[in-house]
């Protein structure tokens, strides 16, 4: 059984129980590496530099304590396979329905199903869609 590494670990364990309970589940499944947890203002600001986010800290999902986003990807990590991409965030939605998580994947936004009417992919990042 695949099983996250120590660098991994750190980073889930600054998230909500919610996402820790998901992708210890997923990871009984496939192998994956967790690249991102909570984001601290200077790595915030650094990634929507770098256009990795298009969100100014504090505005990002990433950036609160516990962190409501997680930037995920399938292990061994190949960004050019997005195929692989898509099948883990299928993995992943499915999972979060069985456990009753409320999940939105950044390849599929408006959570319609359809990841073609996408204008920003963002395909490790999973984040809890909280209730107004
Ligand atoms: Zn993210």
């Amino acid at each position: 059984m695949p099983k996250f590494g120590k660098k991994s670990k750190e980073r889930l364990n600054e998230c909500h129980p919610d996402l820790q309970k998901l992708f210890n589940e997923v990871i009984k499944d496939t192998d994956c590496t967790i690249l991102c947890g909570h984001r601290t203002e200077e790595e915030q600001d650094k990634a929507f530099k770098d256009k990795v986010s298009r969100l100014k800290w504090p505005e990002s999902k990433h950036n609160t304590k516990p962190s409501m986003a997680i930037d995920v990807a399938p292990y061994p990590l190949d960004w050019q396979d997005t195929k692989k991409f898509y099948e883990f965030g299928k993995l992943v939605i499915k999972k979060a329905k069985e456990l009753g998580i409320n999940i939105r994947w950044g390849g599929d936004w408006d959570m319609d199903g359809d990841y073609k009417d996408q204008k920003f992919n963002d395909l490790p990042h999973f984040e809890l869609v909280t209730k107004v």
